[in-house]
Formats: structure tokens, sequence, C-alpha cells
């Protein structure tokens, strides 16, 4: 996938929940076409705050004007992405990426279970468009502590509205869909017979671990879109680094983001 560095500029925001936003990047250059999975790493142009790219999964992409566009899905963690909320339509900024692995969306069959948690979703909503365009069926787990704290659900219901897809949302406290951590709704999902040929998932890293131990007590495969705190993005820094199965290390903006559930070291994170 070639790594490059393009222009572009800030087309629309659209704010999502009270820390979560959605922006839209208009490409001044075309880039490659995203996998599933893949991020960019982005910082506004000339110098001005956040200095430091920051990384994000790629939300969606479309190929008309000039270059194409990007659509990224922020949540407000700290000064970098609040930047991002503050920053002006029109602004120009930089786009290093598509970057990293991507879902395996050849190998795709059957039945596929997406499994967001919080701001996990960017990827998979991405993910969503390419299995709609593949014909594959998929249902997504959609999860939050609280009712208010979720990410995009109505965006997500009218994809399955309109697709081959359903949307299951799984609240820690009732207050919306099903009762309880989403990887347990998930599992009583599969225990109740519903088919799952493959496992698709990003969020918090202990939500990860969970559906990594789902993954293996149903036998079914995972892969895992992993958001390691990362600097230079390029696989040099080794910032982002996290223990592999059987030893060693793994560079998620390298080797992942998104890896089999298999290849990490869960005991060692
Ligand atoms: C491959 C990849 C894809 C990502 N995709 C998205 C996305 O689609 N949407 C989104 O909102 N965020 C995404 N992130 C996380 C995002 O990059 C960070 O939230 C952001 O860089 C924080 O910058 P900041 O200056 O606002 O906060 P900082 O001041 O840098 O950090 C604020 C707090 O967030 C924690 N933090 C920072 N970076 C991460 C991280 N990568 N993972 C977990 N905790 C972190 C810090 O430890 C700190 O507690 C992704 C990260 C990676 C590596």
């Amino acid at each position: 996938m070639g790594r490059r560095n393009v222009s572009a500029r800030l087309a629309g925001r659209i704010d999502l929940t009270a820390d979560t936003f959605s922006l839209r990047l208009q490409l001044d250059e075309p880039v490659d076409r995203p996998v599933p999975g893949q991020f960019v790493m982005i910082r506004p142009a000339g110098g001005s705050q956040p200095f430091w790219r920051r990384a994000f999964s790629v939300a969606g992409f479309g190929t008309d004007g000039d270059g194409g566009w990007l659509d990224l899905m922020i949540k407000i963690a700290g000064p970098g992405t609040r930047a991002w909320h503050e920053l002006p339509t029109g602004a120009a900024v930089e786009v290093l990426g598509p970057l990293g692995s991507g879902f395996p969306v050849e190998a795709v069959h059957g039945r596929l279970a997406l499994v967001a948690g919080g701001i996990g979703l960017p990827p998979l909503l991405y993910a969503i468009g390419e299995l709609e365009r593949r014909g594959v069926a998929w249902d997504l787990y959609l999860g939050a502590p609280a009712a208010p704290a979720l990410v995009g659900a109505d965006i997500c219901a009218e994809r399955a509205k309109a697709g081959r897809g359903r949307l299951i949302i799984a609240t820690d406290d009732g207050s919306r869909g099903e009762r309880g951590v989403v990887t347990e709704v998930l599992e009583r999902h599969i225990e109740a017979g519903e088919r799952v040929d493959a496992l698709w998932s990003c969020g918090p890293m202990p939500m990860l671990a969970a559906l990594a131990a789902v993954a293996e007590r149903t036998n079914v495969e995972a892969y895992v879109a992993l958001e390691e705190r990362m600097a230079c993005g390029l696989g040099v820094c080794l910032g982002c680094i996290v223990p592999a199965a059987g030893g060693g290390h793994l560079r998620v903006c390298r080797e992942g983001p998104v890896v089999p559930a298999s290849r990490i070291d869960w005991s060692r994170m």
C-alpha cells in the first residue's frame, strides 16, 4: 500500500455526542483505496497545533472530487483531538496514509460479527461498506457504558436497514439495547446458536482481550484493530509495541493495527 503524504482541506464537521465528532477531509490528490482497518496520520498544515500527527482509522472513503474524500470519527481524548474539534472548515490539512494492515476482506464468507466498543466504531463502519459491496451479511454489536455514550448508533441503524446487516446495541447499564458488556452480549448470541463465521473488532484493550477470550471459547476466528499510542506511524519509533504470542513484540503501526487476536499475548498486555 502506498505511503503518501497528501494535502487536504477540512470540508466539514458533525458533532455526534458530547465528546465525539466526525470530520470530512477533501483530498487534493488521490490516495490508494484504504482497506478497512487502515488508518491515516493527520496534522493541520503550516505548523499549527497539534504539531504531532495523530492516528485515526478511516471511517469512510469516496472518490468523487479531485482526490476524493476521507471521513474520520474522533473522540476528544486530550489537546490534539480537541484542536481537531476547533479547526475551522476550509483549513489546510496534511494526510499521511493509508497506513498499516487492514481486515482480511478478501477472505470473508458466511456471516460476520463486527464488535465495536465506543470509539472503536470507525474502522468497522468503513468495513460495512466493503462487506455490502461483496454481498457479505454482517451483525454489528455496538457497545457503550450507557445510552448517551453510544457513538454512531443512528448511522449504524440506517446502514443495517439499507443493507444485509443487523445492529445489536449493548449497554452496560441496560439503558439502551441489551444489558451487559458488548462481549458478553455477543457470547450470549453465539451460545443461542447464531451463526458467526468470523469476528472483527475494535475498541478499548480490555474489551479486545475479552473478545479474544470469547473467540477462543467459541472457536471463531477473530481479528482485532489495535489503537495503541503511536508517534511516528511508520515503524520507526517503537512507541506502539504490544506483546506477541510466543514472545517478542508487534508494532501496531506496521504489523497492525489489524492482527489476528491469537497473535497477541493478552496476559502480558
Ligand atoms: C491505529 C490507530 C487508529 C486510531 N483511530 C482512532 C479513531 O478512529 N478515532 C479516535 O478518536 N481515536 C483513534 N485513535 C486514537 C487517537 O489517535 C488518540 O486518541 C489521539 O492521538 C489522542 O491525542 P490527544 O492529543 O487528543 O490526546 P493525548 O493527550 O495524546 O492523550 C489523551 C489520553 O488518551 C490516551 N491515548 C492517547 N492515544 C491513545 C491511543 N492510541 N489509544 C488509547 N489511548 C490513547 C492517553 O494515554 C491519554 O490518557 C487511533 C489510534 C491508533 C493508533
